[in-house]
């Protein structure tokens, strides 16, 4: 059964090149012209995953994820922002979005975020996680990159079972302080990138770089594969 994708847009322009091409791709559509009505769809729905533009009329795009967020914890949301809407990126995936795309974007890059996001979603719960040369038994604690044992500190672990439970996301350095420090830190700590920067280090080999992508001025995202 084709997976069911809401698109929450109030340009009739984009909802109709969304709604075409996401069909294009195999994927059932339906959209919603304002927050409130695609909060309300959202919920009453079977949808598989929202497409959320950041401004609409009646109900402000943080407003509907953070909704959403509440009601249907495990909905995968991608939000669309405005080229330079820095603050938007961050205050989106602060509140639960999975992933963003900044306008304006090619439809092949949004369906490749959407499937992505889709599989992530469809996976069960595991004792043992994998993103391309990256294994981690959850019981023993074992990390192996490429087939060769890694000795990670405990935090390290933890940063990287956080990341890997997350793949395929751009993570925000608040997103990942608090979920692996846990505590209110001084915003103004380097403590991720500087975790980040060892974890990189000891998740590479000769001919593979560490799978854990920058993503300018917003934080880091593992890659899925690689
Ligand atoms: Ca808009």
């Amino acid at each position: 059964m084709p997976s069911l994708i809401l698109v929450i847009e109030d340009e009739p322009g984009i909802v109709d090149f969304l709604e075409r091409g996401l069909r294009a791709h195999g994927f059932e559509v339906i959209s919603a012209l304002d927050g409130v009505t695609g909060t309300e769809r959202a919920l009453s729905e079977d949808v598989d995953l929202v497409v959320l533009d950041m401004l609409l009329p009646r109900r402000a795009g943080l407003e509907v994820l953070g909704l959403l967020s509440a009601a249907k914890p495990g909905l995968p949301v991608i939000v669309l922002t405005a080229r330079g809407g820095v603050e938007d990126r961050i205050g989106g995936l602060d509140a639960g979005a999975v992933d963003y795309l900044v306008k304006p974007f090619s439809l092949g890059e949004l369906a490749a975020r959407v499937r992505a996001q889709l599989r992530v979603a469809m996976q069960t719960p595991a004792t043992a996680v994998r993103a391309g040369q990256i294994e981690v038994d959850l019981l023993t604690r074992e990390v192996r990159f490429a087939g060769e044992p890694v000795r990670l500190s405990t935090t390290e672990f933890e940063l990287l079972v956080y990341m890997l439970n997350h793949r395929g996301r751009v993570l925000t350095r608040e997103q990942i302080l608090r979920a692996v420090w846990g505590y209110d830190h001084d915003p103004g700590t380097n403590v991720v990138d500087v975790y980040v920067g060892y974890l990189r280090r000891k998740l590479r080999s000769d001919e593979r770089p560490a799978p854990i992508a920058t993503v300018r001025s917003v934080g880091y995202r593992l890659e899925d594969a690689g």
